[in-house]
Order: structure tokens, then sequence, then C-alpha cells
């Protein structure tokens, strides 16, 4: 069983990175950002309760993270382990995750607030199936498409420069500490999220020990 967390401010790569760690070795991908953004677009209650924090930049309140974490562990669909990404993000909930779990590791993927501008305001999404798509490294083949279902690509509403300003000195402030909570377990490994996907996904698996990643030819 193993239990990793992915941490990093917004497009550092920690959906792509958690993806990649997955996939061949039998763990689930838990994506707290995801499960809010699932809420929204079918427009459910809880969707209806985060939107304009999460369109904002803001943090959504922490007895609601805490439940949405515990229900989606409680599925116990993790037989290998997971890999949960965008939580934890303050100290209260790192609290709250070392009580109830025992974790593997810690990836701190690292990257300089200049670069996370230029990618996160290149980044779109397909609102059909889901799929990122970022127009510096990963254009889609034809201009504002998405390549598997044709939809037409959007801007996550949380991209803009003045959501992004805000994800961003809430990282510095809340976040990082977690990672100073985490550190004293000794868990925490800090990977630079500067070199391509697959030299990152390298560097992970050599910081948690694990066999090398065969990217897909
Ligand atoms: P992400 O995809 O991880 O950037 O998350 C998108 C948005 O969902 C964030 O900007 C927050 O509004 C909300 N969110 C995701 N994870 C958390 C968390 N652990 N605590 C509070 N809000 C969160």
């Amino acid at each position: 069983m193993r239990k990793y967390v992915i941490m990093g401010v917004q497009g550092s790569g920690k959906g792509t990175q958690a993806e990649l760690l997955c996939q061949d070795l039998d763990l689930v991908h838990i994506s707290v950002g995801d499960i809010f953004r699932w809420h929204v677009q079918r427009h459910t209650k809880l969707g209806a309760q985060v939107r304009r924090t999460m369109n904002a930049g803001e943090l959504v309140g922490d007895d609601m993270v805490e439940s949405v974490v515990r229900d989606r562990l409680d599925q116990h669909d993790w037989n290998f382990g997971f890999v949960i990404d965008g939580f934890p993000r303050n100290g209260r909930q790192a609290e709250f995750f070392m009580e109830s779990y025992d974790i593997d590791g810690v990836i701190h993927l690292e990257l300089p607030d200049d670069e996370v501008r230029r990618r996160v305001l290149s980044r779109r999404l397909c609102p059909g199936c889901g799929m990122d798509y970022n127009l510096i490294a990963d254009r889609p083949e034809v201009d504002g498409r998405c390549d598997i279902c044709g939809t037409e690509l959007i801007t996550r509403a949380d991209d803009t420069p003045e959501a992004l300003a805000a994800r961003l000195s809430d990282y510095h402030e809340k976040t990082r500490p977690v990672l100073e909570l985490f550190g004293r377990k000794e868990v925490v490994h800090d990977v630079d999220a500067r070199p391509s996907r697959d030299e990152v996904q390298a560097s992970i698996r050599a910081a948690l020990g694990l066999p090398a990643y065969a990217p897909a030819a």
C-alpha cells in the first residue's frame, strides 16, 4: 500500500505528475480540485456552495474540504494506494490528514512564480471530456478544439491573472507551512518542476524509491 501526497503551486504539474505516477502502479489519483469542479459543472448543491470561492481563486472552507476528502477515501477503492493532489493546503488540513492516514511520501514540486504565471495563463481545458491542454507545451492539433472529442476548449474560470495572484499568495502563506509540518516526519521530497514532464516523473520516482518510469512510445 502506497499513500502519497503531491504538492506544489498551481501550474507546477501536480495533476499530470500524479496521473503518471498512478498509471502503472495501480494507484488511485484523488484531486480535490477535480472533485469540486465536477460538482460545479453538474450544478450540485455542493457545487453551488463552492463555485464563487473557486472562481475567485480562494480556498474552500476546511470543514467542507475535510468531509469531501473523508468521503472520497472512505470509498476504499484504492487497494494499492493513492496519490492525493491539491490537499492538504493549510496546517489544519495537514493535521487532520496526518491523524487519519500514514503517509509514505510527500512530493513537493518547486516552480518559480514567473514560470507559474507563464504556464497557468496558457492553460486550457476541454469541458467535454476533461482533457487538459497548454498552449506552450501541449497544444491541441486544431486551434481551440479538443483532440479527443472536438469540443471547444475553455479557460478555467480561476485561471485569470487576478485569481492566480490570489492563489499564489495563498500558497506562499498557507501551504508552505504544511511542508514544514510534514517535514518534521521527514517525508518531504523537493523536486524541480521545470524540466520536461518525463524528467520530472523520473525524479519523483527516484525520490520515492520506485521503479523507473517508462514513457509510452
Ligand atoms: P486545484 O485544481 O487544486 O487548483 O483546486 C481548484 C480550487 O478548488 C482551489 O482554488 C480551491 O478553491 C479549491 N480547493 C481545492 N483543494 C482545496 C483544499 N485542499 N482546500 C481548500 N480549497 C481547495
